[in-house]
């Protein structure tokens, strides 16, 4: 509604429906997209609509703006505006660069805008946190910083202090805000401060099809990500023990005419026996576009192995002690990643395709390393006591009850759902939190 997310409700028991009136209209497939589910269904394996942040329409900027912020004309208008300024997208851009008319979301277009047109919204950049200061009350006082441009420390006060600095970042926050009331850092009463780290497990194949070679040229540009993905399907034979491994993967999928880019032939000896020259431009004339990749995105359980601490000789170029990592997968990711090489491979084969490489059915080596799929959550988990957990349900810390973390650190598993949207979902609460907290003077 206000992120504006393109998308269908297909009744999936693991995917819910979306209440109606948010979801905009999905894009159409592409034609590899539409072979994927062909042949995927025959595996039982379902593709649907993905869900991206991507507006396909104008928001609804008549009706939105009083359900988003009931009772608050002003907030109501300055939303109501600025959904008229984001157009819908004319599928022509590469996303990852950002979008001038705003159709992608990204925070710093959609969100940061309207909330400086409040006038209540000081952005202050370059400034490098280096701690949290402590009141002898009890309470976070302020944030000590570091200005970017020129070295200098600088300091600020506050009534509620927000981390949200990314998981890694909070937690090396935290971590260097030492003081003898928390001298293993603040907030760290538990100790659980930098455990429980956790990324998505992620593996993936590509193959070659011949039914999609030689297709008429056209555009295929599309969103910048995926039109159609498989939400996890298998829930029911892990439930019935029937899979070696816990939780579930959706997958991503790829394919189509994009526009070329430098190297979009790179690899492709194996195919053409290296041709050159006329014989090129008909070999690239022909494969372009046969290409599909599967990437699986899994959930990882949090382990006692999987860590970040303080290193104690290292520090960043402003003398900010920096983190230092330790990981490990367990089997239940590494069987989860040799499942998704199988379950690719078994896909590209529906397809008639071919795969030039792999399967890698070794999971230890099919498994992406730990941080790569950047999906890093966890490190301050949010649970149901202070003996066990770092944060409340609200984000809100045990030890300092004006101390908040709004990103994935409080993660206390990391579902294969990609984290983003659950990051905002908690953000948004907490804020609400926030705000009825200190209307009651409570903070
Ligand atoms: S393709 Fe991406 S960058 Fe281009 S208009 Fe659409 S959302 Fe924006």
């Amino acid at each position: 509604m206000l992120i504006g997310i393109y998308g269908a409700s297909d009744g999936l028991e693991n995917t819910p429906n979306s209440p109606a009136g948010c979801l905009l209209p999905p894009p159409a497939p592409l034609v590899s997209d539409l072979l994927i589910q062909q042949r995927a269904s025959r595996l039982g394996i379902p593709i649907v609509a993905v869900h991206r942040a991507v507006l396909t329409q104008q928001l609804d900027f008549r009706r939105s703006p009083a359900l988003l912020h009931p009772g608050n004309l002003k907030a109501q208008k300055i939303i109501a505006a600025d959904m008229q300024r984001r157009a819908a997208c004319f599928w022509a851009t590469p996303c990852g660069r950002g979008c001038s008319i705003r159709a992608n979301y990204q925070s710093t277009t959609v969100h940061l805008p309207p909330a400086l047109a409040t006038g209540n919204l000081h952005i202050l950049t370059d400034a490098m946190v280096r701690e949290v200061r402590l009141h002898e009350n009890g309470l976070a006082q302020g944030v000590t910083f570091i200005d970017k441009t020129n070295g200098s420390v600088h300091s600020v006060a506050a009534r509620v202090v927000v981390l949200a600095a990314s998981a890694c970042e909070t937690v090396r926050i935290l971590l260097n805000s030492k003081n003898a009331r928390f001298p293993q850092g603040l907030a760290n009463s538990s100790g659980n401060v930098g455990r429980y780290l956790m990324d998505t497990v992620g593996s993936s194949l590509s193959g070659q099809i011949p039914l999609l070679e030689s297709l008429p040229p056209q555009n295929e540009d599309g969103a910048g990500g995926e039109h159609v993905y498989a939400p996890w399907w298998l829930y029911r034979e892990q439930h019935a023990g029937k899979l070696d491994f816990a939780r579930g993967y959706h997958i991503e999928m790829g394919g189509g005419k994009q526009m070329p880019g430098v190297g979009t032939m790179n690899g492709a000896e194996w195919l053409t026996g290296g041709s050159y020259g006329k014989k090129f431009k008909e070999d690239a004339r022909r494969y372009y576009g046969s290409f599909v990749g599967f990437a699986g995105r899994g959930e990882m359980i949090p382990n006692e192995q999987s860590y970040c601490e303080i290193d104690p000789s290292v520090t960043d170029k402003w003398g900010i002690p920096v983190l230092r990592f330790h990981w490990q997968w367990s089997q239940h990711e590494t069987r989860q990643a040799a499942h998704m090489q199988k379950t690719f491979a078994a896909i590209i084969e529906a397809m008639g395709g071919r795969v030039k490489d792999g399967p890698t059915l070794d999971g230890a080596k099919a498994i992406s390393p730990g941080g790569y799929i950047i999906h890093e959550v966890g490190g301050a988990i949010m649970g149901g006591s202070k003996e066990s957990s770092v944060t409340n349900q609200w984000c809100q810390t045990w030890d300092v009850k004006n101390l908040f973390l709004t990103d994935g650190a409080v993660f206390a598993s990391n579902a294969d759902k990609n984290p983003t949207l659950t990051i905002m979902a908690l953000a948004w609460r907490s804020a609400d939190r926030i705000l009825d907290l200190m209307r009651r003077r409570e903070l």
